[in-house]
């Protein structure tokens, strides 16, 4: 389909979404009835309480609550009762649901049809089934933890993560969250890492409640997190028209349209109907899976839109996270949108982030960064506060390796997204008690107080304590901490390993130097001097990563090189730093990943990094040989005749005559570049650092000057030759 055909379509269907009647009436008569479909395809804990005896119940949850291994007998009975329940709801097949290193999810499905032995069929599913898999890992990424030939890779149920159904067409599936490890017990997988994690976090964790005495009934610390997910919605037709979004999710040219964010009248702007539609719809089928999703709103780009669930604990919200993903995606087509999760799907608009909310929480429900009241009196507190800002210092780089990705590389320290340089942002309250707590004993908690509006009929409203700061990769949120620099498209699973395990290890520090300043049997007086004096130490030492001011501007850039704060610009200075002895160690002492784990994992970061540039690189040079050069041809031709037409009519046109001249310059450089481009893209280097290396300093340049020119000639050629939708189509056709 031609540019013009498709601008048509997609304003035919953006004026004619609304026959999806299925869907609406879905939807509709859903309305209202929340609570009654919330959780509705889960085999959760209250169905399995309703369904399961007694005895296997309590088994069962003694498995999830305090890790004990599941008995194949119980499993069994699980098993079963999980199967009738995913057949009285529709289902014919079951898969084991893990999350690969691609960052997408994988299943393959099973019937639950079994041959009985006298040729007809029973619907099983046995408590081995249930528990493991043996999908072929052989064509999974594993960064040469495994060679081809080695293809035994197997999924473990993760029972702390529901099963759940997912409806398509004419088609149910069971699915079974599991985690994927090698036939050698090594993690292919993001779910395996990141429930090691939880556990070292808790483990530590558990020191320091123990050490206030305020582990009383606490069997474990869990982290939490809530995802705010980005993400645009464009038009299905427009998108077809342009390989680029197709391959990469991207647009790999595109010039500027008048009109882009610069009013700001998208942010939080109502939303259009065709669009609400389409959230609603996802909303109702994440709201069947148990997502708790709670928020939605137009974002600050055109045709940017947020969607955000309420905190769960990390292995179920990063589940959950996929499926919100996946969801979007797959409920976009109805309204004849296509989703687009890229990190930065149009330069110089707004990108696409995933704000990573995190906090720690035992089990009984205490959140441990909640401040309370009187801070500066809330030791325990400070003491997680510290840890946190002490991993952060110690391991930025590793925070930062977390979130590189070739999505990303073009967000990061680009104008609105928060800077590569991993920094604190902590608000005026805290700061000032970290700044007391430097001193000495703490004896004051800075208050917001009221606020009065100037007119009598409206109330007097709390004012927070400290103002917010959206320039802050890493902000503290009044009893969370807001992890901003997370990809659009990114798993949250490995981003949330890495916070887990840097903080178990400072909470371990933390631990043992209390324990050793306090000595046995301490007094209050005598906790609360210790505590004092610890912090104190770590604050001197580790308040460097602590900045409150603008994170875009050049002058922190300036200022966080003084400090000594790393600032990885790109995926190819990040992820190699996996594998620093720093990094090899802290994975290795805490039981998260062991060395050739990590080894693998940077590897398979790498690889994905340089095989997504190399897939643009090609894709930009496909399009400009078959599409752009043709049109520039085209327009150059039209040119040419107008100029022959009017001489032949005895009429000078020397004006004219350059715009020729200078068009064929254009030309000219659009072939050099293009043929650049296709050179340098020819190449690799074997090692997959070397090869990211390779692709960051010469492809990503020749990719650049290749999109000056295509741009440049996209303002000037007649709109009817252009082959590609403009980013005016794209953004504004909704
Ligand atoms: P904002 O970040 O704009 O202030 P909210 O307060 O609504 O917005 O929080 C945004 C996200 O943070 C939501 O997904 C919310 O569930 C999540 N969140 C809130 N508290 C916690 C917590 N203790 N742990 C993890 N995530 C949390
Ligand atoms: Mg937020």
């Amino acid at each position: 389909m031609g540019s013009l055909e498709a601008k048509l379509s997609a304003i035919d269907a953006a004026t004619r979404w609304s026959e999806n009647q299925q869907g609406k009436d879905r939807v509709r008569q859903a309305g209202g009835k929340i609570d009654k479909i919330f959780g509705a395809d889960v085999f959760s804990q209250q169905v399995m309480r309703m369904r399961l005896p007694e005895d296997i119940y309590q088994r069962l949850m003694k498995t999830m609550e305090d890790g004990k291994p599941l008995d194949l007998k119980v499993a069994d009975v699980v098993a079963a009762d999980m199967k009738e329940w995913a057949i009285e709801n529709g289902a014919t097949h079951y898969t084991h649901w893990f999350q690969p290193l691609t960052g997408l999810t994988a299943e393959k499905h099973d019937s639950f049809a079994t041959p009985d032995g006298e040729g007809g069929v029973i619907l099983s599913l046995s408590g081995s089934e249930l528990c493991q898999s043996e999908p072929d890992a052989s064509s999974f990424p594993s960064g040469g933890l495994r060679a081809t030939f080695e293809a035994r890779g197997y999924t473990a149920w993760d029972a702390t993560s529901p099963a759940f159904l997912i409806h398509g067409e004419n088609n149910v599936t069971l699915c079974i969250p599991t985690a994927f490890v090698s036939w050698t017990g090594e993690a292919l997988d993001q779910k395996t890492p990141l429930l090691r994690s939880m556990e070292a976090l808790s483990a530590q964790a558990m020191k320091i409640l123990h050490f206030f005495g305020t582990d009383k009934g606490v069997k474990r610390v869990f982290t939490t997190v809530g995802a705010e997910q980005e993400y645009f919605l464009i038009d299905r037709h427009l998108y077809y028209a342009r390989p680029d979004l197709v391959s990469c999710d991207r647009t790999l040219f595109g010039a500027q349209p008048p009109k882009g964010q610069q009013l700001d009248d998208h942010y939080f702007g109502s939303i259009p109907p065709r669009v609400l539609a389409c959230m609603s719809e996802t909303e109702y089928e994440l709201y069947r899976m148990g997502i708790p999703v709670k928020t939605r709103h137009n974002e600050v780009a055109p045709g940017q839109y947020e969607i955000a669930p309420v905190f769960e604990t990390s292995n179920v919200a990063c589940d959950h996270q996929m499926l919100i993903m996946e969801t979007i995606k797959r409920v976009a087509p109805r309204y004849g949108f296509q989703a687009i999760l890229h990190e930065k799907p149009f330069a110089q608009l707004n990108g696409s982030g995933k704000h990573n909310n995190w906090s720690m929480t035992t089990d009984l429900g205490a959140n441990l960064l909640d401040p309370q009241d009187e801070t500066h009196t809330n030791m325990e507190f400070l003491v997680y506060l510290c840890a946190v800002i002490r991993a952060i210092d110690i391991h930025a780089d590793l925070l930062r390796a977390s979130i590189a990705s070739a999505g990303n590389d073009h967000r990061l320290g680009a104008n609105e997204a928060p800077p590569a340089i991993i920094s604190i942002f902590l608000g005026d309250m805290l700061t000032d008690i970290v700044e007391q707590l430097e001193q000495g004993v703490p004896s004051r908690t800075l208050k917001g107080g009221e606020m009065t509006l100037g007119a009598t009929t409206l109330p007097q409203i709390p004012r927070d304590s400290g103002d917010r700061n959206r320039t802050s990769p890493f902000a503290f949120t009044g009893n969370k901490f807001e992890f901003r620099a997370v990809g659009s498209s990114a798993t949250s699973a490995w981003p949330n390993t890495v916070m887990n395990t840097i903080v178990a290890e400072s909470l371990d520090f933390l631990a043992q130097a209390l324990e050793e300043e306090a000595g046995p049997n301490p007094t209050a007086k005598e906790q609360e001097s210790a505590v004092c004096q610890v912090l104190q130490e770590l604050i001197k030492q580790h308040k460097r990563v602590i900045f409150n001011g603008d994170g875009y501007r050049q002058e922190w850039h300036d200022e966080a090189a003084r400090r000594g704060l790393p600032n990885l610009k790109d995926s190819s200075e990040a992820i190699p730093k996996l594998l620093e002895e720093k990094a090899l160690s802290l994975f290795e002492t805490y039981n998260v990943l062991s060395r050739p784990e990590v080894a693998s994992r940077m590897n398979a970061y790498l690889e994905k990094y340089a095989m997504q540039v190399h897939i643009e690189s090609e894709t930009m040079v496909l399009m400009a040989r078959q599409m752009i050069l043709p049109a520039a041809i085209q327009h150059q031709a039209r040119l040419a005749g107008a100029v022959q037409a009017t001489m032949a009519a005895g009429v000078e046109c020397p004006d004219q005559k350059s715009a020729l001249q200078e068009w064929v310059g254009l030309v000219l450089r659009l072939n050099t570049t293009l043929n650049s481009l296709a050179e340098v893209d020819n190449h690799s280097e074997d090692d997959p650092s070397g090869d990211a290396l390779y692709v960051r300093q010469s492809v990503v340049p020749a990719m650049d000057a290749l999109r000056e020119v295509a741009d440049e000639l996209e303002t000037r050629v007649a709109t009817d030759l252009w082959p590609l939708p403009s980013y005016r189509d794209l953004l504004f056709i909704k």
